[in-house]
């Protein structure tokens, strides 16, 4: 019997092609296993102390169960996405940010786009020593 896997322990999974026109849009790469190996390819060279965004995701049956979206402007993102080694997400994705400040920009319209249909219980912080207020409010 074929599993249905548009619920799976009460929950809804999704990854449209809204959500694939919207990663693709904002610049995010496929998802890749989050795993040292690839960890080691994505951020190779000065990509490795680079800053940026990134969606965690864990997958069943080729569909979205839960996913988080998070950003890293204190560490590298690389290193960021290595703390995950071990948890329930075995896929990420990921872009780079310019500065601290386009991080969270991107982190907040994320937030947004997925809300919802993400792990993520609370809105993003405003950025350490600022006071910066989301622009992607919606409603
Ligand atoms: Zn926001």
């Amino acid at each position: 019997m074929q599993t249905d896997v548009s619920t799976f322990a009460g929950r809804k999974m999704d990854m449209s092609f809204r959500d694939y026109d919207y990663l693709q849009s904002h610049g995010y790469s496929d998802d890749l296993q989050l795993t040292q190996l690839d960890l080691d390819l994505a951020f190779a060279g000065a990509n490795a102390k680079k800053i940026g965004n990134y969606i965690v995701e864990e997958h069943f049956q080729g569909n979205v169960l839960h996913r988080k979206v998070g950003q890293a402007d204190k560490q590298p993102l690389k290193d960021r996405l290595a703390t995950y080694f071990g948890s329930r997400y075995t896929r990420f994705r990921y872009k780079f940010a310019g500065s601290a400040q386009a991080a969270y920009d991107q982190e907040c319209r994320d937030y947004h786009h997925f809300d919802g249909r993400s792990d993520n219980e609370n809105h993003p912080d405003t950025l350490d020593g600022t006071k910066l207020t989301c622009p992607h409010r919606i409603g």
